[in-house]
């Protein structure tokens, strides 16, 4: 460590009367110490971290990050070193489904993404240490006392030796238990919990996913991680936190796993687990004097959506700006004492949303009318985009670091070098049903590089469905392959097995937010010879798939969800050799039609496209006579491309289609306009 005189702190030169071993001493190598130092540095502040550990945790507590940290991690160029994360579901606001992305669909990072903390610690850890942060673990702050001029911390090292470091802040991100906040005396008024929920990633258990299921006796969540472990969580209404020595045993969690569900986890092998409650404290001033608090030594709360890790995320960003200017040229008291002046209401405010949560999430039968009261709030516009606004951290303006890049639309992954494109979509995931070649194709690769996760789908060709994932990867896309056969007994159940499956496995969860019900085959057969089974076949794959695909949907859509339906223009022109097709894309208007209204409620809107001749890669559009007699047809004198068409879905699927459903979108370049 620095121990030269310091002559950088112009703030304290009038009252320092000693050297300093640094600027800022920060307590706690956690997201929020280590952020707060990569600010800190970069500010070209001196800094040193204490942390009482003496190797990082192995534990993920937190893993959702939101907007606007995703923007300050993206300003900073973090992003491609976590992964860049991947999104990580709909959101929810005391266990109801909150789409995070109605907070600001234009935001390059609407929604929630998934990062542990773990890896946010690696990769902040070694931003600091780049930059010329010392990171002392192994070290326990035991005494703090402020002098003229500076504060003087004593901590025990590894070899338990004492030693004494004098600084000109420390600033305390040493958590709920925070050491610097007992010992500089900060008022810490709330109370404590009144219930808790138990935790356990459990490995060797095979139960399904449960969000937010709510029991007789209790409420149930379950998540299978990437890497095969499972995260229980399990509240019993009505019980009160136990009082016990350090944390619970996997024997209580899996009594009352068993209790609530009925379910035998008791044999899955535990590798982590503990018990967390609603609590709800916060200090009555960020800063005395020369010692600051930030993160959950700041404010304790319910860990509920990772609110704790991404407000502490933000305290830090925002603390970090204004402590480093007191080591430059015009040092500010005005700007520290601002920290305070815009954290603490921010804290405030989203102590009173997670305390909101907790009543809706941990409440028993008594709270079942206030949640039915809450989701159908829910449901109105402005109520959602405010409460994802609130959670998101999207509701004021974050003043721009003057050295902060600026936000990058476009991130490079540091492994691959592959472009991700953050687009409307981003965020959102889609099934496009046939797409591994046509307008199913061209959607797909449409909608994937508007950011969604798009679930490619085919009957008979994997290869043709990997060849359409590969070309979307490259391209810095996200999708994957999935394959089931439409229109025979079981496909559509084989299609959600798949579907769920590739989901789960990138997003954590089974959140589909965009369905396109495209996959579908032609008739061409003359009216007078067309038999019974052309005729069912049509409809098993044109019609009633589509419905049974739509309605198996609804339980993975998320409210404000797309669904599009790929109809035909022979719905409004005729052609007596497609009047069978042309009766199964009749059926699809109506499958439109009155799906709109059905889920209106819910703010999901269902619309068809109608394609005219659109080129599809057949033989037939390369013999110039039937490609001219084809093109005739239209007002532009062409046939369509399959990019026409994937245009008018990805329009659809966006934010800008919100207030259109139920109708029938012609797609066929004025097919028969008359004249
Ligand atoms: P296409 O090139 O023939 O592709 C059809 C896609 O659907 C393929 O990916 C195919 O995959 C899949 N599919 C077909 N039957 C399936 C089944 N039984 N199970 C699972 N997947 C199946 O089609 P397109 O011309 O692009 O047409 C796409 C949609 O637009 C269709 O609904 C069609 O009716 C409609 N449309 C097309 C036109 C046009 O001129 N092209 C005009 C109006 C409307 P597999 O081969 O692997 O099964």
């Amino acid at each position: 460590m620095s121990r030269q005189p310091t002559t950088s702190s112009a703030a304290l030169e009038a009252d320092l009367d000693t050297d300093l071993d640094a600027d800022v001493i920060v307590v706690g190598a956690g997201p929020v110490g280590l952020l707060l130092g990569v600010e800190l540095r970069t500010g070209g502040a001196r800094v040193t971290v204490l942390e009482q550990l003496a190797e990082p945790t192995t534990e993920s507590r937190a893993s959702t990050l939101h907007a606007r940290t995703m923007e300050l991690l993206d300003e900073r160029g973090l992003l491609d070193q976590l992964g860049p994360p991947p999104p990580g579901g709909t959101g929810h606001f005391g266990g109801i489904p909150l789409d995070l992305t109605v907070a600001d669909p234009a935001h390059p990072h609407a929604g929630q993404w998934k990062a542990p903390q773990t890896r946010i610690e690696a990769v902040l850890h070694r931003r600091a240490v780049a930059l010329g942060a010392e990171v002392w673990r192994g070290h326990r702050v035991t005494g703090l006392a402020e002098r003229p001029g500076c504060v003087e911390v004593e901590a025990v090292g590894p070899d338990r030796v004492p030693l004494r470091l004098r600084a000109a802040f420390v600033v305390g991100c040493d958590g709920e238990k925070s050491t610097v906040r007992r010992l500089a005396g900060f008022d810490f008024p709330g109370a404590d919990a009144t219930k808790e929920l138990l935790r356990a990633d459990v490995a060797d258990i095979d139960i399904p996913g449960r969000r937010f299921e709510r029991h007789p006796h209790g409420l149930a969540i379950a998540a299978r991680g990437p890497d095969g472990t499972t995260r229980v969580m399990v509240h019993e209404y009505g019980s009160t936190p136990r009082h016990r020595s350090g944390e619970p045993d996997f024997a209580e969690v899996a009594a009352a796993w068993w209790r609530v569900t009925g379910e035998d986890i008791g044999h899955g092998a535990p590798v982590w687990v503990n018990a967390f409650g609603n609590a709800r404290r916060q200090v009555t001033e960020y800063r005395r004097g020369r010692v600051l608090l930030a993160g959950d030594a700041a404010h304790v709360q319910l860990p509920v959506g990772g609110q704790a890790l991404n407000l502490g995320l933000q305290d830090a960003a925002d603390l970090g700006r204004r402590l480093a200017a007191q080591f430059g040229d015009r040092p500010d008291e005005a700007l520290l004492d601002g920290y305070h002046a815009t954290r603490h209401p921010a804290g405030q405010r989203a102590l009173n949303n997670i305390e909101a949560q907790a009543q809706l999430l941990l409440g028993g039968p008594e709270v079942d009318a206030l949640r039915a009261v809450f989701a159908e709030l829910l449901r109105l516009g402005p109520v959602p985009r405010h409460l994802a606004a609130m959670i998101s951290g999207l509701e004021n303006p974050y003043p721009a670091r003057p050295h902060a890049p600026a936000r990058q639309h476009i991130i490079t992954t540091a492994t691959t070098h592959r472009r991700t494109t953050m687009g409307t979509l981003t965020g959102k995931t889609a099934l496009v049903t046939g797409s591994t070649r046509g307008i199913g194709r061209a959607t797909a690769v449409r909608l994937a590089r508007e950011g969604a996760l798009v679930a490619v789908h085919g009957s008979s060709s994997r290869e043709a469905a990997d060849e359409v994932v590969a070309s979307i990867e490259k391209d810095g896309g996200r999708a994957f392959a999935i394959q089931a056969e439409l229109g025979i007994t079981g496909g559509v159940h084989e299609l959600f097995l798949a579907l769920e499956q590739g989901l789960k496995e990138r997003t954590g969860a089974t959140d589909l937010h965009i369905l396109v019900n495209n996959a579908g085959v032609m008739g061409g057969v003359a009216p007078e010879d067309v038999t019974p089974e052309q005729f069912d076949r049509l409809y098993a794959v044109n019609a009633k798939a589509p419905f049974f695909i739509l309605q198996r949907a609804l339980g993975n859509m998320p409210d404000g969800s797309r669904i599009i339906n790929i109809s035909s223009g022979l719905t409004r022109f005729a052609n007596p050799q497609e009047v069978a097709y042309a009766m199964t894309k009749g059926a699809i208007d109506q499958l439109t039609l009155h799906f709109a209204k059905h889920l209106g409620p819910r703010n999901i809107t269902v619309n068809s496209v109608g394609p005219g001749i659109t080129n599809n890669g057949t033989p037939v559009f390369d013999i110039p006579e039937a490609a001219a007699q084809m093109a005739a047809l239209s007002a532009f004198n062409r046939v369509g491309e399959t990019d026409d068409v994937a245009a008018v879905v990805a329009f659809l699927a966006g934010d800008d289609a919100r207030w259109i459903t139920g109708s029938y979108l012609d797609a066929s370049g004025g097919t028969l306009l008359g004249g």
